[in-house]
């Protein structure tokens, strides 16, 4: 089972073109989402543009840096993750960058998979690769989103109740798919 996010905007506040760490700032509730996901048996899947690095806005290094600082605080909750990113400016007309779905191409993908972003980019990166499960953290939702959240809290509210067992005898009748409305 497979969770992709999107970075800006879910992992952290989506200021334009956060390339350091000084001005990445975590998303509150995400470190819940993240750690419920890690624990009913999803790998936590990356999936950024990074535009500004050609725009020369921050470096590569910068972002590198910046992955890193991600990587090691996710790690002291013991949560893993993997970076795919795109560095390329729209007018590169490359085959990664959101809403083109190549970072996604390099994952098979189920039934229970899903994406999460907060732009109409990523529900359309998603629904190009075929990822069934599509919600989109945002006030204003568009974009071929399957679930809408107002703000994290309320995405957290819904995974809880889909993944954790509201009794131990608790069990998923045959044939039905996981993400079915409850
Ligand atoms: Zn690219």
């Amino acid at each position: 089972m497979k969770c992709f996010l999107d970075r800006d905007g879910v992992f952290n506040i989506d200021y334009p073109y956060v390339g350091t760490i000084d001005r990445f700032c975590w998303c509150p509730q995400i470190f819940p989402i993240l750690k419920l996901l890690h624990s009913q048996g999803y790998q936590l899947i990356l999936i950024t543009n990074q535009s500004g690095i050609n725009r020369g806005y921050y470096s590569y290094r910068n972002f590198l840096d910046l992955s890193f600082y991600i990587l090691n605080t996710l790690a002291e909750h013991s949560i893993d993750l993997e970076i795919n990113y795109c560095r390329h400016k729209p007018e590169e007309r490359c085959k990664c960058r959101k809403p083109e779905p190549g970072m996604l191409y390099r994952y098979s993908i189920s039934d229970s998979d899903i994406f999460i972003g907060d732009k109409a980019t990523d529900m359309i990166a998603a629904v190009r690769r075929g990822i069934p499960n599509r919600f989109l953290i945002s006030s204003a939702p568009s974009g071929p989103y399957t679930e809408a959240f107002d703000c994290h809290a309320s995405l957290l509210s819904r995974l809880t109740a889909a993944l954790i067992p509201p009794t131990s005898t608790y069990a998923c009748s045959p044939g039905k798919r996981r993400w079915d409305r409850l």
